[in-house]
């Protein structure tokens, strides 16, 4: 599975992310099929409905070989995977999972707002009960992927909290569907210019009167079950996380590797020069850290067991890693590292961004605090 994931990347992701980065365009419709085709968005749909019925360790390790190419293919096959799913009764579900597995049932996920980021509790878009339907009205920071999804899943207050209760009661997540390239009615926005991460395009959204079906608030099993279900979602997206930055931080290894033995300076390809040779063996050794890391907790929620720390310690340790190693690749390159003739640069771009989405580097070390000090 790891030989076919990495030929893919090679073959197929690498020469999209050479063409499309440049020009900051999102993976085409055609491409995600491809994705579909490969398995990839059902790698953790149960195989009755036409997943892979596997865990969290092959999902990341996928991952990570798509992220060693472009991260953003490793990202969207997180919008599949039974994500958007449980809505409706159990014979919609069934055929919402089919379609998730086969890449036909694409998220976006809207959580952020301009004012709620690391403190999502704090998000204000809301959803007032009205007959048959849900109305809701806000605006949303961030949500990639947005126009080219099949639904968005916002995140909204549909209740205040009670007097003593946390300020995330109340919060529910609402599936608003929509048609592929364009927003439903009642939704507009603008795309944010970002320096990188450029296979998804990424939307502040305003919602107003949107319509939603009461049966698309996405319902998760009672009780200790719910909780466990969220924590194991907000897990498996550390875990995610890590893999796509372990990729990248390799992605920089291999190239250098290469370039040190190509490039001659003082009448001596670079690979000569301990220095270099010694910076690239750190880089390799960090990399390989990393992952060993990501593998044991994603057994960890393969197994079943609590790893709320762990997921936080690995996403904190694995991206701030690829932000050094990947800096560290354009170093290496020298001036050529510091131009768009050479792969090195996007990856230090993409790598930047994964110490702050998926929650930031300083949130990891709070979960990670909380838990040796209290709160
Ligand atoms: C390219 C991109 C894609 C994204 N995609 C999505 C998406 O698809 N859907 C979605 O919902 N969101 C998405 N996000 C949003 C992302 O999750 C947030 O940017 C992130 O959670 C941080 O929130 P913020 O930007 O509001 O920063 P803030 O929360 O304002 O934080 C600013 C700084 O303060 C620090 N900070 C905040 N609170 C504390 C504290 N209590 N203690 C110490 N430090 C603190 C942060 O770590 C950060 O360094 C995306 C963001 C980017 C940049």
């Amino acid at each position: 599975m790891q030989r076919e994931a990495r030929r893919f990347a090679r073959q197929e992701v690498l020469p999209l992310a050479d063409e499309l980065d440049p020009q900051k365009a999102e993976m085409p419709r055609k491409f995600l099929d491809r994705i579909g085709e490969q398995g990839y968005f059902g790698i953790t749909v149960a195989a009755e409905h036409g997943g892979m019925g596997l865990g969290t360790f092959e999902y990341c390790m996928v991952a990570e070989e798509l992220a060693r190419a472009w991260m953003s293919v490793a990202s969207i096959i997180a919008r599949g995977q039974g994500m958007g799913t449980q809505i409706g009764d159990s014979a919609r579900q069934d055929d919402l999972l089919v379609r998730s597995a086969r890449g036909e049932w694409i998220g976006a996920v809207a959580l952020s707002e301009p004012d709620a980021g690391s403190d999502l509790a704090g998000v204000t878009t809301r959803a007032v009960a009205d007959g048959d339907d849900w109305v809701v009205d806000g605006r949303k920071r961030w949500t990639g992927f947005a126009k080219a999804a099949d639904f968005i899943q916002v995140l909204c207050r549909v209740r205040d909290p009670e007097p003593g209760e946390s300020r995330a009661a109340g919060l529910a997540n609402l599936v608003v569907e929509k048609e592929r390239g364009r927003f439903p009615k009642g939704v507009t926005g603008y795309q944010i210019d970002k320096i990188g991460y450029h296979g998804f395009t990424t939307w502040q959204l305003d919602f107003t009167d949107v319509r939603v079906p009461k049966t698309n608030l996405i319902t998760s099993p009672a009780g200790t079950a719910a909780f466990k279900a969220v924590q194991k979602g907000l897990n498996v997206a550390r875990v995610h996380t890590a893999a796509r930055a372990v990729g990248l931080a390799r992605a920089a290894v291999e190239d250098c590797a290469d370039y040190l033995r190509h490039r001659v300076q003082f009448g001596r390809p670079l690979s000569d020069f301990q220095a270099l040779r010694f910076t690239l063996a750190e880089m390799a050794a960090k990399v390989a850290q990393a992952r060993a890391f990501y593998q044991h907790v994603a057994h960890l929620i393969d197994t079943g067991q609590p790893c709320e720390q762990e997921a936080a310690m690995v996403k904190l340790l694995a991206t701030e890693m690829a932000v050094e190693v990947t800096g560290q690749g354009v170093q290496l390159h020298g001036g050529n590292g510091y131009t768009t003739e050479y792969r090195v640069e996007r990856y230090w771009r993409d790598a930047r961004l994964t110490t702050i989405f998926e929650g930031t580097s300083q949130i990891q070390q709070h979960i990670i605090a909380d838990r040796l000090l209290g709160k």
